[in-house]
């Protein structure tokens, strides 16, 4: 028996597992809270804070943003992706460490909060690197919630939780999904009608070539702002004296014009790509780098050697563990 109106803090990516954990607790008469965070990399199962928001509106909750694309928030997140305590998955994620940073962050507000217990939407099993019973219990520990973090979809595969001990929530009610097959979760949408996003996009910290480029990044500088990471996400990189970056298409052209700052910026009097360059001794070999990458261009590979993320696109198009 459920014994008072308990209040939950429910970590809300977006995507299906936390929509489905946010109506099996409110199916409880529990009081959901969302906390939504915005990464600099990406992660969410859509990213999109208006997707999330729209889902807390239509369900009735309130859902807090955490915005860790700029500010304090940024750098305190970096600070984790360039020195993880745990391995990282395919590329440069380190989901574990990642996961900890967000339930610190959730068991502050939690407190400020008064809210009761700490709820996520992780489903045993779903993920190789974060999402097994040791990563689980590592996780709690580190985000010093042991015992008090629940996972309702997969609740029953897990020890009972202090909320559940305490009757808070009846554990009867909640489920035992396991694994990467999302047929249970599907089938849970329907029965709750409610629509999901797709699980693309995902975190660009799973991506081989982008992590090439971060993995550069975090070797050559100290001091990394957001505009540095929004360059990443585009064009190809080379490195000589210090960086070029070639657009690819016009609107990354566009981009680079936007992200200049007081770098370089070739732009061709012919189609090509621009170059946004950040050595003044690197221009003349920029300038023969749009002639080459230019469309009738030739002689790409004698520039193979400044590519930072070759490796990337030429041998690795799989993807790492990417979180919903
Ligand atoms: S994939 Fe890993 S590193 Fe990326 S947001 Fe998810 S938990 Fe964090």
């Amino acid at each position: 028996m459920v014994k008072k109106t308990a209040k939950a803090l429910v970590l809300f990516s977006g995507g299906l597992d936390s929509r489905l954990a946010v109506k099996l607790l409110q199916e409880q008469g529990i009081k959901v809270v969302g906390i939504f965070f915005v990464l600099p990399f990406g992660g969410g199962c859509c990213n999109d804070r208006f997707c999330a928001f729209k889902f807390s509106q239509e369900q009735g909750f309130k859902l807090y943003i955490v915005d860790c694309s700029k500010g304090r928030n940024f750098q305190e997140y970096l600070a984790i992706i360039r020195k993880p305590k745990y391995p990282r998955g395919t590329g440069m994620n380190p989901c574990i460490d990642c996961r900890v940073f967000m339930l610190k962050k959730a068991k502050q507000l939690a407190k400020k909060l008064n809210a009761d217990f700490i709820a996520t939407g992780e489903v045993l099993g779903e993920r190789p690197l974060s999402q097994n019973m040791k990563a689980l219990r590592i996780v709690e520990k580190e985000a010093g919630l042991e015992g008090k973090l629940l996972r309702p979809l997969s609740a029953k595969l897990l020890p009972p939780t202090e909320a559940e001990k305490q009757g808070l929530v009846e554990r009867e009610k909640l489920l035992d999904i396991k694994g990467r097959q999302r047929k249970k979760q599907i089938e849970l949408a329907k029965r709750y009608r409610i629509d999901f996003p797709n699980p693309a996009g995902g975190c660009l910290l799973c991506d081989k070539a982008f992590s090439l480029r971060l993995a550069d990044l975090f070797k050559h500088r100290k001091k990394i702002t957001p505009r540095d990471i929004e360059l990443l996400k585009i064009g190809r990189h080379f490195r000589v004296h210090g960086k070029i970056v070639l657009g690819r298409n016009k609107q990354e052209n566009d981009m680079l014009e936007m992200l200049k700052g007081d770098n370089i910026l070739i732009v061709p009097e012919k189609p090509g790509p621009s170059a946004l360059v950040k050595d003044k001794r690197d221009v003349e070999i920029a300038k023969e780098m749009i002639a080459a990458y230019s469309k009738y261009g030739k002689g790409r590979e004698k520039f193979d050697k400044y590519r930072i993320d070759l490796v990337a696109e030429t041998k690795n198009k799989g993807k790492g563990e990417r979180e919903r």
